[in-house]
């Protein structure tokens, strides 16, 4: 690891403007992401800002919704009685990421900007555009398997690695952030990018932004009763997605009235399946049409030579999710 600086901050102003002192700076929150790729020699900031002791930790009840801190612990979020009661898909997914500890020390904020699992982008030795702009991709005609289904370009066809995040698509949150000029928010799905000519740029924040929250909508909670988040991976712990479906669902006399279908494992971002979702809406959730909701799902799927298999496993994966939200709410 290559030696750096360290600032703490005690105020977000004052943490944005101590990233403002380096163009390497990077913020550390519970470090599980950054200090693997510092280790690795994949980031190397000159500088790092420690945001921990900022008042970003809270969950709290906000404009009818949920507000949860972005220094708030994935393992409290998803074990808030706010969020299990009103918002079960955002606990159901951080409980599928990660394991115990890593979930204990990993923050929102930090969920978000996460970085891919590529295994080029991990390897010093294969070109990777991510990691060096220009290089070129080890994974277009390389192993993958784990790669993209949509959104991709033919400078990089990663994965967003994150589970919070997918349910976080599909209930239309709003990120909170705060820079140098202010504050502003970022509604979720425009949060994440695709990767196009510019795949190191992982997201639409700026430089010196800084996450301060991620609200849950109040109109989310509707979906509270009839929603699932459902991990296919290749163990049953310590692994990513390789497709992950979040589907909620609003029934009215067993008629479905909303549905918020999205993706993990299959594009740069969280991947929302709106066009699953406009089959959905007015009809009963049976297996005619949540067949037809997968198709239509997976219809712009590209894969590479690896990858195939995921078309077929994110159609089933989609009847499999919307069933069982379909059912009677589980414990979470
Ligand atoms: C072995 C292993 C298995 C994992 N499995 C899963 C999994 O199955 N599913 C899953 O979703 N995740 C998984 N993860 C990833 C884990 O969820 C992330 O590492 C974690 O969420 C990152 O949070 P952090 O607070 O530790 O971020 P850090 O490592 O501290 O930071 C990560 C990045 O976020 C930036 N950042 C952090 N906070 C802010 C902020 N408030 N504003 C702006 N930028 C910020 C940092 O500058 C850095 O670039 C796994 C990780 C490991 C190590
Ligand atoms: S897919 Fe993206 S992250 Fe992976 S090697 Fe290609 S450019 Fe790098």
């Amino acid at each position: 690891m290559k030696p750096f600086a360290y600032t703490r901050a005690t105020e977000s102003q004052a943490a944005v403007q101590a990233l403002l002192r380096d163009e390497t700076s990077k913020f550390i929150a519970g470090g599980t992401n950054l200090i693997d790729l510092m280790k690795e020699d994949i980031e190397q900031p000159r500088h790092l800002v420690d945001i921990n002791r900022l008042e970003l930790t809270r969950i709290e009840q906000y404009q009818g919704g949920v507000r949860l801190g972005a220094l708030a612990r994935n393992s409290d979020t998803a074990n808030h009685h706010l969020v299990r009661q009103h918002y079960p898909l955002v606990s159901q997914a951080i409980l599928a990421g990660a394991s115990a500890q890593l979930r204990n020390a990993a923050t929102n904020g930090g969920n978000l900007m996460q970085r891919t699992r590529c295994y080029y982008f991990y390897d010093l030795a294969m070109p990777c555009n991510k990691r060096e702009p220009g290089s070129g991709c080890g994974a277009l005609e390389g192993f993958n398997r784990i790669h993209a289904l949509f959104g991709a370009s033919d400078q990089c066809i990663a994965t967003h690695p994150s589970d919070m995040c997918v349910a976080l698509a599909a209930l239309d949150a709003v990120v909170n952030v705060e820079g140098s000029k202010g504050k502003r928010t970022i509604p979720f799905n425009d949060f994440h990018r695709l990767p196009g000519d510019t795949p190191q740029v992982d997201t639409n924040l700026q430089r010196n932004e800084l996450i301060t929250g991620i609200d849950l909508p109040a109109g989310g909670s509707v979906f509270a009763a009839h929603s699932h988040y459902l991990k296919v991976r290749d163990r049953a712990s310590y692994a990513f997605a390789l497709v992950s479906v979040a589907a909620a669902l609003e029934l009215q006399n067993g008629t479905i009235k909303q549905a918020r279908i999205a993706m993990g494992g299959v594009a740069h971002k969280p991947w929302r399946a709106r066009e699953a979702e406009a089959v959905l809406i007015g009809n009963r959730p049976d297996e005619r049409v949540l067949r037809s909701a997968a198709e239509a799902a997976m219809q712009g799927a590209r894969a590479y030579q690896h990858n195939r298999f995921k078309i077929e496993l994110g159609k089933r994966a989609i009847v499999r999710a919307i069933t069982i939200a379909a059912g009677e709410r589980g414990a979470v």
